[in-house]
C-alpha cells in the first residue's frame, strides 16, 4: 500500500518535468549504475564516490540531464564518507517526504528530470550557514565556464572528463 501511494505521488511530479523521458529512453541515455540510482532510487556501496574529498572549484551537475545542482562553494567535509553540500543552487531541486524503510527523510530530486539525488539531513550541528547536509547520490562535476575557456586556449584537446558519483545517502 505504501509503495502504491508512492508511485502515484511520483507520477504527478513526473508530468511536470521539463525533461520527461520514458524509462526505456533513460536506459539508453544512462549507464546501468546511473539508471539504478537516478531512476530507481537505488543506492551504491558506501564510499565509492570519487568526489567525496574533491575540493576544486566547479559546478556539480545532474548526471541525468546536466542541470547545475550544486557549486563547490556549498560543498563541505561532513566526515560521513560521502560528498555533502549545505545548500543547492536555488530552484534546482524538488523536495519530497520519504517514508520508506521505516524512516521519515527528506528526499531530493532534480527538478528538471526528476532523477533521485539523495536526502537532506537537518540540525546535525555542522558549522555551515544552513546546518543542512545534502547527501547526494549521483552528480557529476564540471569546471566553471571561465576556467574552462582558459583551459581550452591552453590545451585545445583537453576535455573535461565527467565521471559519475554514486553514493549512498547516510541514514545516520
Ligand atoms: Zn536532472
Amino acid at each position: 500500500m505504501l509503495r502504491f501511494s508512492r508511485i502515484i505521488f511520483n507520477s504527478k511530479v513526473v508530468n511536470n518535468l521539463k525533461m520527461n523521458l520514458s524509462e526505456d529512453e533513460w536506459k539508453v541515455k544512462l549507464s546501468p549504475e546511473q539508471f539504478h540510482v537516478l531512476r530507481q532510487k537505488g543506492t551504491e556501496r558506501a564510499g565509492t564516490g570519487q568526489y567525496n574529498k574533491h575540493s576544486e572549484e566547479g559546478v556539480y551537475n545532474c548526471a541525468g540531464c546536466e542541470t547545475p545542482l550544486y557549486t563547490s562553494k556549498s560543498k563541505f567535509n561532513s566526515g560521513c564518507g560521502w560528498p555533502a553540500f549545505f545548500e543547492a543552487i536555488p530552484g534546482a531541486l524538488t523536495i519530497f517526504e520519504d517514508r520508506s524503510h521505516g524512516m521519515v527523510r527528506t528526499e531530493i530530486c532534480c527538478k528538471n528530470c526528476g532523477g533521485h539525488l539523495g536526502h537532506v539531513f537537518k540540525g546535525e550541528g555542522y558549522s555551515t550557514p544552513t546546518d543542512e547536509r545534502h547527501c547526494v547520490n549521483s552528480i557529476k562535476v564540471e569546471q566553471p565556464r571561465q576556467q574552462k575557456q582558459q583551459q581550452q586556449k591552453q590545451q585545445q584537446q583537453q576535455q573535461q572528463q565527467c565521471d559519475v558519483i554514486v553514493i549512498v545517502a547516510s541514514t545516520n
